[in-house]
């Protein structure tokens, strides 16, 4: 018989707790203004995120994946044009290429800090090449300067999938910095509820600091509508609602807080792991600040998957992000790729362990969670 888990992955339940006076009044404001679609509290949510990212534009919708869609129907990418992301990643990135007619060309990762590796990305471009999705995965940004080299070498746009990075922050070699998501020419994030900000439903976000990009994006994320009942593009529906924008612009307030809660937790985890000979703890981009969207271990000589059921006997959860390389889902299989064509991210897949990541860690939970991993390669 398994224990009853100690921690959640993530715990919501008390970061709601926290905050649950502010949090009902802002719900209760909406309710009864009953502005339930484009009320004020999303315009308001809107301009405080483009205060703290410092980007000219935030457009609101519906959740992460839309966000990438619309940023993509936005720049005007065509069928057959081919986008370059990382085979590591979650499976909506790929998702939305293949959507909309575009060709997703996937390239491995680097070992170490989980991004698109340059080398690769380079190699793979080709005269149909229009796009290249970064993906900052686990909370830290991919390598930027180096992106935006390439972009601006082969004219291609760059599309930030900052779903699981917001708040993280970027310094360019010549030490300007800015923040995940307001460095390509787009950025798209998610709210999805477990994200670093979350809300209590669907929810997404879409940043730039192009005017006519932006208005195009609002544009499609609204019908293609340019005036009521005139609509000038193909376009979708998707919306951030009043009540999760009401949420979200309480949580705003709190993100710095809980960055550092989870930096804490991080740093708790780096001293206990450090010096295993079996586990190797996350590493740091140099250039990013990391915001620990998950805290991810990988596990040495072929352990994964014993250790996790070992921590699952004692009550402590851990989940594998990702355990299927894109490349080798049914969905994106291609005679373009084989078994075998991405080796890190393939070894990836086999030997990541995420642990309990939240804004609510103690010590103590934490202690446990280590000496019960500690434990497992001392039996
Ligand atoms: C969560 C996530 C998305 C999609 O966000 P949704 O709001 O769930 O649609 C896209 N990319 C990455 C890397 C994600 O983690």
């Amino acid at each position: 018989m398994n224990k009853a888990p100690l921690t959640p992955m993530v715990d919501l339940k008390n970061q709601y707790l926290k905050i649950k006076p502010e949090i009902d009044a802002a719900i209760q404001e909406v309710l009864e203004s009953t502005a339930f679609i484009n009320g004020p509290a999303v315009k308001r949510f809107q301009q405080n995120l483009e205060q703290y990212l410092q980007v000219k534009h935030v457009i609101p919708c519906a959740n992460g994946t839309d966000a990438l869609q619309i940023a993509m129907m936005a720049l005007g990418l065509k069928p057959g044009d081919e986008v370059i992301t990382a085979d590591f990643t979650y499976v909506a990135t790929a998702e939305v290429i293949g959507l909309l007619g575009l060709t997703p060309v996937l390239v491995d990762v680097n070992p170490s800090t989980f991004d698109i590796n340059i080398e690769a990305l380079e190699r793979n471009i080709t005269e149909k090449t229009k796009a290249i999705v970064p993906v900052h995965l686990f909370g830290q940004c991919a390598n930027m300067d180096a992106i935006m080299e390439i972009a601006k070498k082969y004219n291609l746009y760059v599309i930030e999938d900052n779903a699981q990075a917001i708040g993280a922050e970027y310094t360019f070699q010549n030490g300007t910095q800015k923040k995940a998501g307001t460095i390509g020419h787009i950025g798209c994030t998610s709210f999805f509820p477990s994200k670093n900000l979350g809300c209590f439903g669907d929810g997404g976000a879409i940043m730039t600091n192009d005017d006519e990009l932006a208005q195009r994006c609002r544009m499609i994320a609204s019908h293609g509508q340019s005036k009521q009942y005139v609509h000038d593009v193909l376009g979708v529906n998707s919306r951030l609602d009043s009540i999760q924008a009401a949420i979200l612009d309480v949580k705003l307030k709190y993100l710095d807080q809980y960055i550092q809660a989870r930096q804490k937790a991080a740093e708790y985890y780096d001293r206990k792991f450090s010096n295993h000979p079996e586990i190797i703890i996350p590493a740091r981009n140099p250039n990013s600040t990391h915001v620990f969207h998950q805290y991810t271990l990988q596990i040495k000589n072929g352990k994964r998957d014993a250790l996790r059921a070992f921590l699952q006997e004692q009550g402590i959860p851990s989940m594998i992000y990702y355990p299927i390389p894109l490349h080798l889902q049914k969905a994106y299989q291609s005679p373009r790729y084989k078994k075998g064509d991405f080796p890190v991210t393939e070894m990836l897949c086999a030997s990541v362990l995420s642990l309990p990541m939240h804004t609510e860690l103690t010590e103590d939970t934490l202690e446990q969670i280590t000496n019960a991993v500690l434990n497992f390669f001392n039996n």
